[in-house]
């Protein structure tokens, strides 16, 4: 069986992953709060967990995993979008939790087995809460219960890497006076008449956030399983504290045995959040992300993700999009008329990638999800498509290679028969058969690369900022410049540059 290998945070290590049951893999992936439009930023955790999903099911069967992921749908923001809207809470969760659904599914996310929902979990969470308190690492004080840290210093803060005193001196966390630990957080909190609340043992309230993804896991995969997933905004404090419950509550498992964390998406350097107002939504991207205000088709979102790997930070630009677009417009326009690979493709996705995947795109995504590289297999294996290579292929080796190209998108999430938006044809932008043209901009993104090596940070902005403005885009990818034209191409602007 062919064996993956996947960074694991709690011991720091690439691992090869070896899970409880082969029969039945299982993967916990904290979800959204629905209070609003998905950031681009939330969609980053989705897609990667979903190749990770996908991988799984290629190599366990698809039949053989189960795959969670909550919706939170109890917090103090949704209150608060109540109070200011003037509408009730539930129509609020219910609405943006379908947008959730289908912004992610137009990004290609399979939806998880389960989706379990806070308020469904009430009780449980508040039965859990009661096991704490009876086992000594809870207690309530005014209404509140607060998970006592010090009855469990051994394990708490080793995910993250911190102890206790580390994270007090380092924390700006709210000092009640009945927390008996600065660090101890809660479980349980009083509500008042106008809040959602739910009768418990310490009187009408509602639960903290961490106990939710305890009480769901367990409810839905028990007191050990396999992957716990998330982005690496929550190691500290959530997932720690998700550990702390988990594992205490139920010593005689393991809670999540490997945990993976995926960087963050940023905006020029920072990371994209409501709070710092950086953000841009899925939806706004789908409906006006590209140059002319059109919209970017989902599958480029993703593959523009699916170019940096999940454990760096990756920055959203425009101009991957637009390289991305057109990649994905030849592809598509490669396959399109081959109606019979259509519809072996469309009867069983799974059955097709098990027969036709090229084992070097399985072996990338078993490094730890190494999806560039994966994209990088692709990129060949389109190029011998192409012009002089393509004539050396038997009509017979154009088929093999067409699914190859279709099984390797599917595993990765792209099906190109449903991505539709393309112009048909190779030549999307006819100006470039002029070889001249073509020659010069090959010339000067080279210069520029040059420029960049030898510190000439002025020569290297002079050039970028003249191709852009005659609207040629330029990547810098890990395999070097890649560079196409925009809708807004004009050579005439290239020459001004000397
Ligand atoms: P939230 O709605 O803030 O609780 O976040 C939901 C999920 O989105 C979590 O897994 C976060 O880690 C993830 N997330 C939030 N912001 C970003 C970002 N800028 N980049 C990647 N993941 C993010
Ligand atoms: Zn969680």
């Amino acid at each position: 069986m062919t064996t993956i290998k996947l960074h694991n945070t709690r011991t720091r290590k690439k691992e090869e992953f070896a899970p409880l049951d082969p029969e039945n893999v299982r993967m916990y992936v904290c979800g959204p709060t629905v209070y609003d439009r998905a950031h681009l930023g939330n969609a980053r955790p989705v897609v990667v967990f979903d190749v990770l999903y996908r991988l799984l099911r290629h190599v366990y069967g698809p039949d053989h995993v189960t795959y969670v992921r909550n919706f939170t749908d109890v917090d103090d923001k949704i209150n608060a979008r109540a109070a200011e809207s003037g509408r009730a809470i539930g129509e609020i969760t219910a609405e943006t939790t379908q947008w959730f659904l289908d912004d992610m599914a137009e990004l290609g996310a399979l939806e998880p087995d389960h989706m379990p929902r806070a308020t469904q979990y009430i009780p449980q969470m508040v039965a859990m809460i009661e096991d704490l308190i009876a086992k000594g690492h809870a207690y309530e004080a005014e209404g509140h219960v607060l998970f006592a840290v010090d009855s469990w210093r051994e394990g708490y803060g080793k995910l993250s890497g911190r102890t206790v005193d580390d994270m007090i001196a380092g924390s700006r966390v709210e000092v009640a006076p009945y927390k008996r630990n600065p660090m101890d957080f809660v479980l349980w909190k009083p509500s008042d008449e106008g809040q959602p609340g739910w009768e418990s043992p310490w009187g009408r309230g509602r639960p903290g956030w961490h106990i939710e993804c305890s009480a769901m896991a367990y409810e839905l995969l028990g007191e050990s399983f396999d992957i716990h997933g998330g982005g690496n905004d929550l190691m500290f404090p959530h997932h720690e504290n998700e550990i702390a419950q988990s594992c205490c509550a139920h010593p005689e498992g393991q809670f999540a045995r490997y945990w993976l964390h995926n960087e963050m998406l940023q905006v020029e350097g920072k990371k994209m959040s409501k709070s710092l107002g950086n953000f841009f939504t899925v939806r706004d991207l789908l409906e006006t992300g590209m140059p002319g205000n059109k919209g970017v088709p989902g599958p480029v979102i993703r593959y523009v993700f699916l170019l940096t790997n999940y454990r760096k930070p990756m920055d959203w630009r425009q101009a991957s999009a637009v390289l991305a677009k057109r990649r994905l417009d030849i592809w598509a326009s490669e396959v399109a008329h081959q109606d019979h690979l259509r519809s072996e493709l469309n009867s069983d996705v799974e059955a097709f990638i098990r027969s036709y995947v090229d084992q070097n795109i399985v072996d990338a995504l078993c490094d730890d999800l190494n999806t560039s590289l994966a994209i990088t297999h692709l990129i060949s294996l389109a190029k011998s498509l192409e012009g002089s290579s393509r004539a050396k292929l038997s009509s017979d080796q154009v088929e093999q290679a067409n699914k190859r190209l279709l099984a390797g998108c599917a595993l990765l999430g792209i099906n190109l028969f449903s991505y539709g938006d393309f112009e048909d044809g190779v030549m999307l932008h006819p100006t470039l058969s002029d070889e001249v043209i073509r020659e010069r901009i090959v010339s000067l993104v080279w210069e520029r690369q040059d420029a960049k090596k030898s510190k000439d940070f002025g020569r290297a902005d002079e050039i970028r900022d003249a191709l852009t403005k005659a609207g040629v885009v330029v990547v810098d990818t890990p395999q070097g410049p890649e560079w196409d034209v925009g809708p807004d191409f004009d050579p005439a602007k290239l020459e001004a540059l000397k």
